[in-house]
């Protein structure tokens, strides 16, 4: 047990813990754009934090992140100095960045776009530097280094949480921004598993949805699922909006810990597919015609009952698909178990 004074009152601290983390367990939010616990005893070779998380910690400027608390220190988080001094980071983080706010896909869940408004910032320089080329190259994302703000997070994460070094952090005519290493995504080891996308706070990597549904941030509800393609039971918060699925996010808990695979991240879009049957079809002198669920039921348990009759259970096979939930598998197994009576049962995600 620790005690601080924070704010000019005695505070108990439970657990040697960084700064950022013991103020944000009072309710203190401090800002930050790079900070991840999942990073928190890792080290890096490259500087990649944001600078924005500064707090008065005995009378000096210091990273709330990267400080350890201890006890006694004399803690200010939002005194004159400090918001001078969060106001400058912002200020050189939009002295070039594309301020186009109105038409940016990030817009509503961008911290750059936040911090500047609760800041009151204003832009005070119009640098414009030479544009950088969107990778576009990727089927799932496309990487804009120009809104990079060199934080870090996504490189951080593709090299220790996805282990796979695809990005870096260089600097181009004065700018720092993020990297591929190969030319672009496509030419790249990328696995696209999308879990750079996801860490991004500012529009740099964005996420390629289904053409013609977008909504943002404030008109689209999330809702948490459990991802269905294989057994490790992924958590997601999916992005709603008018009944159409618009992206995919890892929740923290559950056991992916934030991270997802290709599949959960961007393998949704076959759920609002306009090539998606939506009425049974019954091959008809070599043609599919629409039929009725009647007409097709019938046609299953006559077609079902007649080889049950001459050639038993056996001769029937059933294959599932990880595109259907727990619960219409284990129905389906049920079904080829108990009333047909064949143990020919097994699922696509084993292929
Ligand atoms: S990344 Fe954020 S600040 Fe930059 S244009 Fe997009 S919404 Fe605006
Ligand atoms: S999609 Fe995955 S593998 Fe590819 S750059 Fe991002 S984190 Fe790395
Ligand atoms: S691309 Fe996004 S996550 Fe990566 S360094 Fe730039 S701002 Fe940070």
């Amino acid at each position: 047990m620790f005690e601080v004074i924070l704010n000019e009152k005695k505070t108990p601290i439970k657990e040697k813990s960084s700064v950022l983390r013991a103020l944000t367990q009072k309710g203190i939010q401090v800002p930050s754009f790079c900070y991840d616990e999942r990073f928190v005893n890792r080290s890096f070779p490259e500087k990649t934090d944001c600078g924005i998380c500064v707090v008065e910690i005995n009378g000096r400027l210091e990273k709330a992140c990267s400080t350890i608390i201890a006890d006694g220190m004399v803690i200010v988080s939002d005194s004159d100095i400090v918001i001078e001094q969060r106001k400058k980071v912002l200020e050189r983080m939009i002295e070039d960045h594309p301020l186009d706010c109105v038409v940016c896909n990030k817009s509503g869940e961008c911290k750059l776009q936040d911090y500047c408004y609760e800041y009151g910032i204003k832009r005070t320089s119009n640098a414009c530097r030479e544009a950088l080329p969107v990778d576009d190259s990727s089927p799932f994302f496309s990487i804009d280094p120009n809104k990079c703000i060199a934080c870090g997070k996504c490189v951080k994460v593709c090299a220790c949480l996805q282990n796979t070094n695809i990005l870096f952090l260089t600097e181009t005519n004065g700018k720092r921004h993020v990297a591929v290493n190969g030319e672009t995504l496509r030419e790249s080891s990328c696995a696209s598993c999308g879990n750079c996308v996801s860490v991004c706070p500012v529009g740099a990597l964005i996420p390629k949805g289904l053409s013609g549904t977008r909504a943002r941030r404030w008109t689209a509800e999330t809702v948490r699922t459990t991802c269905s393609y294989c057994g490790v039971g992924c958590q997601i918060d999916l992005k709603v909006a008018d009944n159409k699925i618009l992206g995919a996010n890892p929740s923290s808990a559950g056991p992916n810990d934030g991270l997802l695979c290709v599949k959960g991240k961007f393998g949704y879009k076959f759920i609002g597919h306009s090539d998606r049957l939506t009425t049974p079809l019954i091959r008809e002198n070599g043609d599919l015609r629409k039929a009725t669920w009647e007409e097709a039921y019938s046609l299953i348990t006559d077609k079902i009952s007649g080889i049950m009759a001459s050639d038993g259970p056996d001769a029937f096979a059933g294959l599932t698909s990880a595109r259907c939930t727990n619960e219409e598998n284990y129905l389906f197994q049920k079904l080829f178990r108990t009333v047909i009576g064949t143990n020919n049962i097994d699922h696509c995600a084993r292929l």
